[in-house]
């Protein structure tokens, strides 16, 4: 009869920083690299994607379970956004991780917190145009977290591009003690890109959310045949969106690195990114021309 091989021990849930940052050290003196995810909860197949990374690449897995107030907008969905970190912990138990870190609000953000981490030009275009002081919570909470957990590798979804270049860059410029790792987007089967947020929506507002991935893979198809306008790539991926999006914050083509716009022809990269309403719900995605295949595959 077949072995069954033994489930990994359950993770232990952390509400206190101090507690993970001792377990942290303790798993590095005993030789252990760490692995960090940090995440907003309402844990999906992309997130379990990237802990799996962590898993591959770490002795020691620690993922964060966090709804940050500080990087959503007073018209945004904080209040409302999805929490339920028993299921979480269901979901990352089977993957071998070692520690949830849920803190609370008030330890992450004590009486008297003042400092903030702000981001310079990556942060400026695109989500950093349509939300403002985004990026400035998300580089602060990430700051916080990582020192929390101390010298990691730490993986984050390409899904959100840009914030993982303003990480990065965060990285480089304060000397922080992390290898950051881009993890490719998770899609469900017929090509949306796996968010906490597809919960709101409704079952013809997801219908209508796969033009999202339909204006990507036409813009990925045509520059895979040779077109190079920035222009013509962004009107090809518009076309779709603009018949099934209650309203568009942008379509653009940029410098897949510096996010610096592209004013003729794209030179070997670019990352073509969306922001768009199905309904009411605020939905992103995006694909880098000259990296990735066209989302909807052969
Ligand atoms: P969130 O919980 O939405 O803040 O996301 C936590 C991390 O998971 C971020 O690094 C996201 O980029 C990543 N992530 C979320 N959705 C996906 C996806 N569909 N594919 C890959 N990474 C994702």
């Amino acid at each position: 009869m077949a072995q069954r091989s033994p489930s990994p021990p359950a993770p232990v849930v952390l509400l206190d920083p101090a507690e993970v940052r001792a377990a942290c050290d303790r798993a590095r003196a005993g030789g252990h690299g760490v692995g960090f995810v940090p995440t907003m909860g309402a844990l999906h197949q992309g997130h379990l994607a990237l802990v799996s990374e962590a898993r591959r690449r770490a002795g020691y897995v620690v993922v964060s379970v966090f709804v940050n107030p500080k990087q959503f907008g007073p018209n945004e969905d904080f209040a409302r956004y999805p929490r339920d970190l028993a299921a979480d912990v269901a979901k990352l138990a089977p993957l071998g991780v070692d520690v949830v870190l849920a803190p609370h609000v008030d330890s992450v953000y004590p009486p008297g917190d003042e400092t903030r981490v702000r981001p310079g030009a990556i942060a400026a275009p695109l989500e950093g145009a349509h939300r403002a002081g985004h990026f400035e919570g998300v580089a602060t909470v990430v700051a916080k977290l990582f020192g929390i957990v101390g010298p990691c590798v730490a993986i984050l979804g390409r899904k959100d591009y840009q914030q993982l270049l303003v990480v990065r860059r965060m990285v480089r410029d304060l000397f922080l003690p992390v290898d950051i790792v881009g993890h490719p987007i998770v899609r469900d089967p017929d090509g949306l890109a796996m968010s906490s947020r597809n919960v709101y929506l409704s079952p013809d507002e997801r219908r209508r959310a796969l033009a999202i991935v339909a204006g990507l893979d036409d813009a990925a198809r045509a520059f895979a045949r040779g077109e190079r306008s920035a222009r013509a790539l962004e009107r090809c991926a518009r076309a779709p969106i603009e018949l099934a999006a209650a309203s568009i914050d942008y379509v653009e083509a940029r410098d897949a690195d510096t996010l610096a716009p592209i004013e003729g022809d794209v030179a070997a990269r670019a990352v073509l990114a969306v922001a768009c309403r199905v309904g009411a719900t605020r939905l992103i995605d995006n694909v880098v021309l000259g990296e990735d295949a066209p989302p909807l595959g052969s």
